[in-house]
Order: structure tokens, then sequence, then C-alpha cells
């Protein structure tokens, strides 16, 4: 008698997070490594907004992509970019069909949580120079404390001219920091909440300690050590006090980005979120070997981390002016009608970090539905905090859609929420995009630790976030 054939059950269970490490090719491992090592050289040197955006137009500009403005006209092929402010930039490769039929976009951000100076930064306390400091985006404080800081950034003096400021990161280079209490002096403070023992005021950052010479016999003279460090700014950067007033300085974790564990499986580093996703998209469109179906956008944006908001964050218009620039460059007849029809018939992957499940706070995460280290790209359906509220959740068609541009292109993916129900939330650019009537979802690279001075991602997921990009960009 024949034996019967085992039928497996029909019932196939929730979706599986494989362990795909060890089912990558030689070829396809040696991909990632070298995507992996670029990675690390741009996250090195993109250590603000302002250099993510320096960094991506030279990259842009390498491969071939001009300024839209050089453009009368657009034709399938062109490559162009559009920058904003030196911060936010909209890149293309226009694609076969007319912009007016809508285009795919990758949008990320490339700001990230920091220690900004206020306008009037330097004052003296007991012999201690500081710069005083407001923070930028959302961080546990306790955590930016006693590690050295670079100091980056942009004084525009009163002619006019700029002066960029980069200490920290150079070997010889000073470090800065912001000091706590040692734990002998420090039981009032252990007593209270994690969330009260720092203050934001507190958080202001040791820049010097010793009086200016030339007035060292001289009881006259107030605020020696202060004085000192402006004695400094003023002949190294040609910089006085009042230069500061018109600038952005922002202190950020000093050190370069590193392979982590035994196995070098992880990668961790300062503004992972969410330069890994900004990269990601720059560089799958930068790699399209072929003129795509539709035109392929990449949109590096800033002030995700404080709300979207600002001429340079994705609650401008920038990206719609930016669709309207390309119609304009297409079409005979153009209209604004024609930039609302691009808009809404568009698919957009918002590029953005999820946190991944920590196995050390097993409470925060959702159960069956948290994304994991090492297993690919995590798509996001909604964010959003109890209730899903403020969330632009993703249609089941616009999923399925995706699903199948992955599974095809052997891109290594996973779903998730972004923790336990009612435990907290968050946002990313999706809602401002998909206000527009496109497709949006939430797709990027699980971390650990988001928003710490140093983030982690695992090496994996990092590169199959840059190949989901891609698939997007040839299929979609
Ligand atoms: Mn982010
Ligand atoms: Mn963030």
């Amino acid at each position: 008698m024949e034996a019967k054939k085992s039928k497996k059950s029909s019932i196939t269970g929730v979706y599986k997070r494989e362990d795909a490490v060890n089912k990558l090719s030689a070829e396809e491992t040696a991909e990632l490594n070298k995507y992996i090592e670029t990675y690390l050289r741009y996250l090195a040197y993109a250590k603000t907004e302002r250099r993510a955006y320096t960094e991506a137009v030279r990259l842009l500009e390498e491969k071939g992509f001009k300024p839209l403005e050089n453009f009368k006209n657009l034709k399938a092929g062109d490559k162009v970019y559009r920058g904003y402010h030196g911060k936010t930039l909209f890149a293309a490769v226009i694609g076969k069909d007319a912009v007016a039929s809508g285009v795919n976009v990758v949008g990320g951000h490339t700001d990230a949580p920091r220690i900004d100076c206020k306008p009037v930064p330097l004052t003296e306390k007991s012999g201690i120079a500081y710069f005083d400091t407001h923070y930028y985006g959302g961080i546990k404080k306790f955590q930016w404390v006693v590690r050295p800081l670079a100091l980056y950034g942009t004084c525009v003096k009163a002619d006019g001219s700029k002066v960029n400021i980069c200490i920290g990161d150079n070997p010889g280079d000073p470090v800065f920091m912001i000091s706590d209490i040692l734990p002998h002096l420090g039981q009032a403070q252990s007593a209270l909440k994690l969330g009260e023992a720092f203050s934001g005021e507190r958080l202001d950052v040791i820049v010097g300690s010793t009086p200016v010479p030339a007035a060292k016999d001289d009881d006259s003279v107030k605020e020696k050590v202060k004085l000192h460090v402006l004695q400094i700014l003023k002949e190294e950067y040609d910089l006085t006090e009042q230069d500061l007033l018109s600038a952005e300085l922002e202190f950020v974790p000093q050190g370069m980005p590193r392979e982590m564990g035994f196995d070098r499986s992880l990668i961790t580093g300062y503004g992972h979120d969410d330069r890994i996703c900004a990269f990601a998209g720059l560089q799958a469109m930068m790699d399209l070997k072929k003129t795509p179906q539709k035109t392929a956008v990449v949109l590096l944006c800033d002030k995700e981390e404080i709300g979207s908001v600002g001429a340079t964050g994705m609650d401008s218009t920038f990206f719609e002016n930016s669709i309207a620039e390309l119609c304009v460059r297409q079409e005979k007849n153009y209209s604004d009608i024609l930039v609302r029809r691009a808009l809404e018939a568009s698919s957009m992957l918002s590029a953005d970090v999820c946190a991944a499940a920590d196995p050390m706070f097993p409470e925060c995460s959702s159960p069956n539905n948290m994304p994991i280290l090492n297993a690919g790209a995590c798509m996001i359906k909604y964010t959003g905090a109890r209730g899903k509220s403020g969330c632009n959740d993703a249609s089941a068609e616009f999923v399925g859609r995706l699903r199948q541009i992955f599974d095809k292109a052997g891109v290594v993916w996973q779903v998730g929420e972004l923790g336990a129900v009612d435990v907290g939330g968050g946002g990313t650019i999706a809602l401002f995009m998909s206000r527009y009537g496109m497709n949006v979802i939430d797709m990027g690279t699980p971390l650990l630790n988001m928003h710490a001075p140093s983030e982690v991602a695992s090496k994996l997921d990092t590169y199959m976030t840059y190949k989901a990009y891609k698939a997007f960009f040839e299929n979609a």
C-alpha cells in the first residue's frame, strides 16, 4: 500500500522571524560586509545634520547627480538633487513614467538627539567655564553625563561669514563633559526618580578651568576663566562672544562607530537614528543599475526628533515644492492638479528605525509583535501611542504589495510594532507624508537603546534595510 503523503497542517501559524545570518550566500555576506564598511564611514563623518547633508551631496555628485536647477527639462534616467538650507535634501532618479503618475519615495531623517548650546552659552561658576545647553530631541538625560563629548557647529559672524567648528573627534583634540556627583555624595540624588534626578538645566558642559593669563594678578577682572575661553575662541576661530549668538553648536558623543560583540555581528555608534535608514535609502538609489519605471526619490530631512517642525522639517512644503519642481520640468501643460495627482499616486517607505525587543526589558515589548535583532528590516504598520493615536496606519493592501516585492527580491524582513500597548509610543515622518493621500509605511532597522549616545544595530538588519529600499525602488 502506498504510504499516505504526510500533509502539513493548513494552519501555518504566525509569520516566522528567521535566523537568516547563516543562510546568506558567501557573495551576499561579502556584499553585506562591504555595505557595513561604507555605512560606518558615513556615520563617522555625519555627526550632525549639516555634515550628513554635506556628505550626501558629495556622494551624489560623485555618482553624477546634478542640482535640479541646472535642468530645464527632465527625461528618464536624469539624476537630480535639491537642497534646502544645507540640512534637508531631496534627490531623484527620473523614471520612465511621468512624475505626475506618482513616485516611489524613501524618506529618512538625519538629525539625531544631542545637546545643543543656548544662544548665550558661555558662563562661569566657581572657576569653571561652562556652555549652557538645551537638549534636542527625546533623551534619557542621565545617559549623557560623564562621557566625552565633541562639539560641532556653525557660527555666523557679524559680516555674514561662517566658521565651522569640529572639536573632539580628531586625534589630539580636547573633549568636553557634563559632570555628575560622586556616589559618596549622591545619596539624595539616588533617592530621586530617574526622570527627576537629572534636570535639563544641569546639563551644562565643562569647557575650561583656568584664568586668562593676562589678567592673573588683576583682581578687578571678573570671570577670568570665561575670558580665557573667549581668548582661545578668538585666537583659534576668530570668534567673539557675540558671534555665538548666531550659531548652531551641538555637543554630540565623542568617538567613532565600532563593531560589537565577539562575533562582530552588531554595530554601535552615535546617530543610527536615523542615519542608518537615511544612508540606506541614499545608497539604494545611487546603486540603481537601470532606470526605474517610477521616479525614485530619496528624502533626507531634518527636525524629525522635535516633531518635524520648521522649514527643514517634513511639516514644511519642501517635499511638495520639490515634486512641483519635477513636474514643471516634464509637463508642457503644467498645472497644480498634476502635482496633487503625483503626490496622491506616490508610495513611500518612511525610512526610520524601530525599537528592537530588549530581552532585559521584556515588560516593554509587544508580545509576539516586537522587532528582533537579526531578523531583517522591519515594517511597522503603525506607530503612535495609546490606541494608535497620532499614527499613520498603513493599509493591508500596501503591506500586501510590499510583501511580494521583498520576498521576490530575497529581502529578510519582519513586522512589528512600537512596544507593548500603552507602555509608551512615538512617531515618524509617516503621518506628514500620508496627508497627501499616498501610501506610506514605516520600514527600517531595529535598534537597541535608541536615542542613547551609542545605539546598537545588527549588521544583517542594516544591510537588509538597504536591500529592501533597493527592491522598493526597482519594483514598486
Ligand atoms: Mn527616527
Ligand atoms: Mn528618534
